[in-house]
């Protein structure tokens, strides 16, 4: 088992050294949008009623349905409704991975979700053009209203998005289950031209298959809510922050623990210098052996000089690895 709290000062997991050295070739990198480059706190924004209900009647109804799940969006509307729900009187409880909850409460049917599973389930509703993610409520197959939820981009992610640029990763991509219009805000917002949206879990699957079809190194970062997969299909997986699951933490290479994407980037940073330290290490206790012993063949080395050779060469290389740690600006 990987000991979380022992994780490194930079506050990153790395699970092998061999992620190290991918990292520094990798070109290519596959982001979630919720919890990865937003915080996944959502706030209710806004809520739409469609029939003769009140809001909190409508919150109520919707947190009874969220309240077994760890979604995000589920939090939210709990922590906006804020009533006690006795989960006793749930039955039947479906979380549908990138459509929403399907659940039976005192012989009432609920669904939460997304359009789509709203159309799926055959229930009539008005489509809601508000910026954000919009939530449609349908108690015994009847639609009550919408609740729009939105989300707020990490301060650092504009930043971090520009630095993996300047750190040679060509391609990133961004894959989420969310509607266009958000992906596209958000993804304008922090500089990432290639936008998959309206994703469900398999077609995030579908499309890394596409990506690594190019048979270049994938990172892929997620929260690992519906994307662990994902993750366990990239060559370097990575679980970000606090909303992470088990799972996501399992079937990820590294763990980035304080939930900022810049942090990954300081790793790549590490990585690159790291590599480099080895290959200058490499080469010149080669070439001073190499110099070494062919003066010695004709006769101009000494013995001491060979000695230097050996255990100098050793001790240089040592303290050259040294500055690894020393890097102040990492
Ligand atoms: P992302 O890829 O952005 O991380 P997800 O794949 O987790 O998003 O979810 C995709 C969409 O599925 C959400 O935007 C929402 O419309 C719907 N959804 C998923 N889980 C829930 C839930 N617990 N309640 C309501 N809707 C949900
Ligand atoms: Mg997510």
């Amino acid at each position: 088992m990987w000991e979380l709290e022992k994780h490194g000062k930079e506050g990153i997991l790395v699970k092998g050294s061999n992620y190290l050295n991918l990292l520094t070739d990798a070109q290519n990198m596959v982001l979630d949008k919720t919890g990865t480059i937003t915080k996944g706190n959502f706030e209710v924004s806004k809520i739409i009623l469609s029939t003769e209900i009140e809001e909190k009647e409508l919150l109520e109804v919707a947190a009874i349905a969220e309240s077994m799940s760890n979604h995000p969006i589920a939090k939210s509307i709990e922590k906006r409704a804020s009533i006690q729900i006795d989960t006793d009187l749930i039955k039947d409880y479906n979380e549908i991975a990138g459509y929403g909850i399907k659940v039976k409460y005192n012989e009432d049917e609920i669904i939460v979700g997304n359009s789509k599973l709203l159309e799926n389930e055959g229930i009539k509703y008005y489509s809601c053009n508000e910026i954000g993610t919009v939530i449609y409520v349908a108690k015994n197959k009847k639609y009550l209203g919408a609740i729009v939820i939105e989300d707020i981009i990490k301060e650092d992610s504009k930043i971090a998005i520009q630095q993996f640029k300047n750190n040679g990763i060509k391609d990133i991509y961004m894959l989420t289950g969310d509607n266009s219009l958000i992906a596209e805000n958000v993804a304008k917002k922090v500089g990432i031209e290639k936008i998959y949206s309206n994703l469900l879990p398999e077609q995030k699957v579908e499309k890394m298959q596409e990506i690594k079809g190019k048979k270049e190194i994938v990172i892929a970062i997620g929260d690992g809510v519906n994307d662990s997969p994902v993750l366990a299909l990239s060559d370097i997986g990575v679980s970000i922050g606090n909303t992470g699951s088990d799972l996501a933490i399992e079937t990820s290479d590294i763990v980035i623990m304080d939930g900022k994407l810049s942090s990954f980037n300081k790793l790549i940073e590490i990585a690159k210098r790291t590599k480099k330290i080895v290959k200058q290490n490499i080469y010149f206790a080669i070439g001073i052996k190499v110099i070494v012993l062919i003066l010695g063949a004709v006769g101009i080395s000494t013995m001491w000089e060979a000695v230097f050779a050996d255990v100098g060469v050793t001790v240089l290389t040592v303290l050259n690895c040294l500055r690894i740690f020393k890097n102040k600006k990492l």
